[in-house]
């Protein structure tokens, strides 16, 4: 059930259908090469997540596409909102949904930058005592148990994985046509005596792909994006159904936040 498409009323029935939970694709609006759409993740976080309410009761939230990009700011169409914005605005969210009535709220990570800022978002969690628990699920774990078609080596951002979910899902979208096999998926390893030194800095992406195109999206396929799409959403209902089934996160968190007030009592 998608929450904007519930009215007032059935909403209150719908919370309860689903057992309180609700799930919240985190995307991004960023390039994605010359031949995908800006809102690429967001279709795909939908796809995904539409497949799953198919299948297990859940709220969806509406699109939301707030989340980290900053390393995209000299492409066109990019929103990067600011990092404290951007961590006041999730939880203000969370709040929100809590607020009515859905304590166990999942993350759905659909845009590969979102790793740090979704793991140090799980983590302020455990700054103050709350009703509910925020679980995070990050489907590309998921997509990589998916036999596709291309070498694993060819599919990284905007490739023939996100090319073909986009095939499956919106193909109006899609720009094959423009797709030229002159290597601009390729790393430029421009900060490799860095990283051979296991250095990182925030300058590595701008570093190997300015352009937001990185493996190469010809192999890409409608039949392999359905694939994906299935897989990720059957990963996604398991781990749902775990979360439903879920008592001792909400007890362990309580229990943390009363010993947190009172530190190394009753150890
Ligand atoms: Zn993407």
């Amino acid at each position: 059930m998608r929450w904007e498409e519930l009215t007032g009323d059935r909403f209150v029935e719908a919370v309860k259908e689903c057992e309180g939970v609700c799930l919240i694709a985190l995307s991004v609006i960023e390039r994605h090469g010359h031949h995908l759409a800006l809102g690429t993740d967001m279709y795909e976080g939908r796809g995904m997540l539409e497949r799953v309410a198919k299948q297990e009761p859940v709220i969806l939230f509406p699109d939301y596409y707030f989340t980290q990009i900053p390393e995209a700011r000299h492409l066109a169409g990019t929103i990067s909102i600011d990092g404290d914005l951007m961590i006041r605005l999730l939880d203000n969210v969370c709040r929100e949904i809590a607020r009515n009535g859905l304590k166990k709220i999942v993350l759905v990570n659909t845009h590969g930058g979102n790793f740090g800022l979704t793991m140090f978002y799980n983590m302020l969690q455990l700054y103050q005592p709350k009703d509910y628990v925020v679980y995070l699920v990050q489907p590309f774990t998921f997509m990589e148990q998916v036999e596709t078609p291309w070498p694993p080596e060819e599919d990284d951002h905007a490739g023939p994985g996100e090319t073909s979910m986009m095939l499956a899902l919106r193909p109006d979208l899609v720009h094959m046509e423009v797709l030229k096999d002159d290597g601009e998926g390729k790393a430029l390893n421009r900060l490799q005596h860095l990283s051979e030194a296991h250095v990182q800095t925030g300058i590595w992406w701008y570093a190997d792909h300015p352009t937001h195109y990185a493996g190469n999206a010809k192999y890409a396929t409608a039949e392999a994006g359905e694939k994906i799409l299935d897989a990720v959403a059957t990963g996604i209902v398991k781990a749902v159904r775990a979360i439903k089934a879920d008592t001792e996160a909400k007890r362990l968190q309580d229990a943390f936040f009363a010993a947190s007030s009172q530190p190394g009592v009753g150890l």
